[in-house]
């Protein structure tokens, strides 16, 4: 059923059946892991307030705000009719600082953690020491006879740069065919060097892991296999429990708690999915939203493949507006973490990503790009897919709605360009 509307582009909701929670857990991961990447970041703090000075009113901790948008419910509900009941959240990532994506989560994180390893190795710091030290000359000096290099779509692309062209590292960034101009323009102002492929996400992944193997001095950030850029992820889940109970939104047996995330090749929305269902288990319900010419995880999922089938292998381009989710293939590693923990996903066209863009907009005020946009679809649809009907009775949910929360993770924005914003706008497909 799934597979045959996969490859026919439909636009439809897959239930994950095998979720079963945590207890299904097949790789050996766990609270632990995140609570250490939230040290590690903490540690760092003090040093990401000096090289990154728009975090230092934050003390360095880089997170996002958590915001009710109920204009933007009363606005869904005038275009679309009934929504996703209780009250609609955004998780504001579009506005994160450094790399004005989710990607700040993960991205930042693996590079931090790369220079914390050498600067332990070559004794410019210990454990226990103030981490402000590594933005001296004398670190800086040491770090730039390393390489990092990665392949992205765009926004990890933009986070590992300018995270490691600020730590002193060089950088390469391989970029995707999807990639778009401006995000090399700003790299390349931060003088990263971008190597341009005129194919797709997985080509430029593949090129990128051999150039770094061959060189002895490069490190090679993974995004398709990745345990550290999946635990920097996860911390949001930590920062998010927080804010939910700073502004007293109970999550809990009578209060449900249901999050959607735009996916791509799956490590941010997977790296939260792991890190919320550790904090909320069964009261939370995650969701992820993929194109439907790119639904890699849906198909991953839906197959049991996971990374041993593409997209391409169904007959589907892999070509869409959302040019952060344009993944041909998911992470094979976050395919089984989530085969326990997913509640399902929403797979959609591209056209409505400019409309729901633009509700935001005019609602709220707030603008986000495209690919985040697709959080709202999970919104939208909730009442209009029957399946979502048989998944609140299967979680014995649906007395419970009124008490929901609903988040949707705006997973970028801040940095599009004006011109760029001001043609989104204008989109209509
Ligand atoms: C990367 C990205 C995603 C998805 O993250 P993955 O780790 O690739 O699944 C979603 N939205 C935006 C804007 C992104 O840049």
């Amino acid at each position: 059923m799934a597979m045959e509307k996969l490859k026919r582009g439909e636009e439809f909701l897959y239930l994950n059946d095998k979720e079963c929670g945590l207890t299904g857990l097949t790789v050996d991961i766990g609270m632990e892991d995140i609570k250490e990447a939230s040290a590690r970041l903490s540690r760092f703090a003090p040093f990401i307030a000096k090289v990154f000075p728009e975090t230092a009113a934050a003390a360095g901790i880089i997170e996002s705000e958590l915001m009710a948008i109920p204009e933007m419910k009363v606005a869904l509900t005038n275009a679309y009719g009934e929504v996703a009941p209780g009250t609609l959240l955004l998780k504001m990532d579009s506005h994160l600082p450094i790399a004005g994506s989710i990607k700040a989560r993960g991205g930042i994180y693996e590079v931090l953690k790369h220079a914390e390893e050498i600067a332990l190795e070559r004794g410019l710091i210990h454990p226990g020491d103030h981490y402000e030290k590594l933005a001296e000359a004398e670190a800086r000096e040491l770090f730039s006879k390393y390489k990092i290099q990665v392949g992205s779509t765009g926004n990890l692309g933009l986070s590992i740069g300018i995270a490691s062209a600020a730590v002193g590292f060089k950088v390469i960034v391989h970029m995707s065919a999807d990639a778009r101009q401006w995000k090399k323009d700003l790299l390349r102002s931060h003088g990263v060097e971008v190597i341009e492929y005129q194919d797709d996400y997985s080509k430029a992944v593949e090129e990128g892991r051999k150039l770094s193997d061959e060189d002895p001095t490069s490190y090679f950030i993974d995004d398709e296999n990745s345990k550290d850029l999946f635990m920097g992820y996860a911390v949001a889940a930590l920062r998010l429990g927080t804010q939910l109970e700073e502004q007293k939104i109970k999550v809990d047996g009578e209060h449900p708690l249901f999050v959607y995330l735009p996916c791509g090749v799956g490590g941010a929305p997977g790296g939260i999915t792991f890190g919320l269902k550790e904090i909320f288990g069964e009261h939370v319900h995650c969701f992820f939203i993929e194109p439907i010419a790119a639904p890699c995880m849906t198909l991953g999922m839906a197959s049991g493949l996971h990374n041993e089938i593409s997209v391409k292998d169904i007959g589907l381009s892999g070509q869409t507006h959302a040019d952060g989710l344009a993944v041909g293939r998911a992470s094979g590693f976050v395919g089984k973490v989530m085969e326990p923990l997913l509640a399902g996903c929403f797979t959609m066209a591209d056209g409505s990503l400019y409309d729901y863009m633009r509700l935001l907009l005019s609602s709220e005020e707030v603008f986000i790009e495209p690919s985040a946009a697709a959080s709202f679809e999970g919104v939208v649809k909730f009442c209009k897919y029957p399946e979502m009907k048989t998944y609140l009775q299967k979680h014995n949910l649906e007395d419970k709605m009124d008490n929901a929360s609903h988040i949707a993770w705006a997973t970028g924005g801040v940095l599009v360009p004006a011109e760029i914003q001001e043609e989104y706008i204008r989109t209509k497909i």
